[in-house]
């Protein structure tokens, strides 16, 4: 099978879209891109196996610029997403890559957030709204938000939206949209759960895999052998290899509180993690460690078991791990 065209030029962006992209430093489409962006131009519905760091917002972003009729300050297209930082992230790359126009509008609406400066917001009018299920659902019963003309639904991180136990809300918001709408849908996994959600809102869906597994060979190892205060020697090495993002793991929850409250005191922001927290804390700790708003995550070797994070830049075994397939893990 040849390779598909990474060239954004091949799949019929418009000129000035195509300036923007390349004023943003976009010169070559990523995977999810070059596979995606055929069928997402091209109106099919569509699911997307594929990370945070991907490039998958842009891909699902394009589509729907391409859609919208600017004209009409109606919502066209809605996304959502299980976080409120994860909306601000997905609507900042939607404003970026609207730049090759004026006047689209783009809004979050997230729980968390005021609900009446959501209100006034929808009242100014949006072409697109990114929001978490809980809060758009709330807007649409207090007539705020109107979804009748909307083109374009994306569900952005599904597992996690699933995860979160928002699958009744997503059924009954994509019930009050247009059934000639796009759906598309993106998940780093896709457990049944998420074939079924597919199967309730999406038409004879296309999906796009995006293998992101890493080479053995970018993984570096290293040891230190540490005559001093351990937390100091933490210390050292976050300072010496400042890590993009950083998972510490400790062998019992009392160190893992310990650890992560030392570096709280050194003003590092810090999460925890353990088999003591219910599932919808794992999971928040765990989006926001994703999505880099807490760039360290204390664990326990045993939580670690079912840890599925993406794009760690280090790892630190802050005490020796209890067997070596933890440790492999
Ligand atoms: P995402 O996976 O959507 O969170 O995107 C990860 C990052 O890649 C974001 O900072 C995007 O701005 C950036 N990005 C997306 N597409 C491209 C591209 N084709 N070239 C360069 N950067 C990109």
């Amino acid at each position: 099978m040849t390779e598909p065209s990474t060239d954004f030029k091949s799949v019929g962006l418009s000129k000035p879209i195509l300036d923007n992209l390349k004023s943003l430093g976009y010169l070559k489409m990523t995977p999810i891109q070059a596979e995606g962006l055929p069928i997402i131009l091209g109106k099919r519905d569509f699911i997307g196996q594929a990370n945070t760091g991907s490039g998958k917002t842009a891909a699902f972003a394009l589509g729907i610029l391409t859609k919208l009729d600017v004209a009409q300050t109606l919502p066209q297209a809605l996304v959502l997403v299980p976080t409120r930082e994860l909306a601000e992230q997905v609507a900042n790359e939607i404003r970026r890559l609207a730049r090759f126009t004026n006047n689209i509008k783009v809004l979050t609406i997230s729980g968390g957030s005021e609900e009446r400066h959501n209100i006034v917001s929808l009242k100014q009018g949006a072409h697109v709204v990114v929001g978490t299920p809980g809060r758009v659902m709330k807007m649409l019963k207090k007539n705020m938000l109107r979804t009748s003309e909307l083109k374009v639904l994306v569900l952005d991180e599904a597992d996690r939206l699933l995860e979160m136990g928002s699958v009744e809300e997503i059924n009954a918001i994509a019930a009050l949209t247009p059934s000639s709408r796009q759906t598309m849908l993106f998940s780093a996994t896709f457990p049944n759960g998420i074939k079924t959600l597919s199967a309730s809102l999406q038409d004879n869906a296309l999906q796009v895999t995006i293998d992101s597994q890493h080479q053995n060979s970018t993984i570096e190892q290293l040891f230190f052998k540490v005559h001093e205060e351990k937390n100091d020697a933490l210390l050292s090495v976050l300072a010496h290899y400042r890590p993009d993002s950083c998972l510490i793991f400790c062998n019992s929850r009392e160190a893992c509180n310990k650890v992560a409250g030392f570096l709280r005191t050194k003003k590092m922001d810090t999460l925890q993690i353990h088999s003591e927290l219910d599932q919808q804390d794992r999971t928040l700790i765990l989006i926001k460690f994703d999505n880099q708003t807490c760039r360290i995550l204390v664990a326990t070797d045993v939580a670690s078991r079912g840890l599925d994070v993406k794009d760690v830049s280090a790892v630190i075994n802050y005490d020796l791990p209890s067997d070596h397939e933890l440790y492999i893990h």
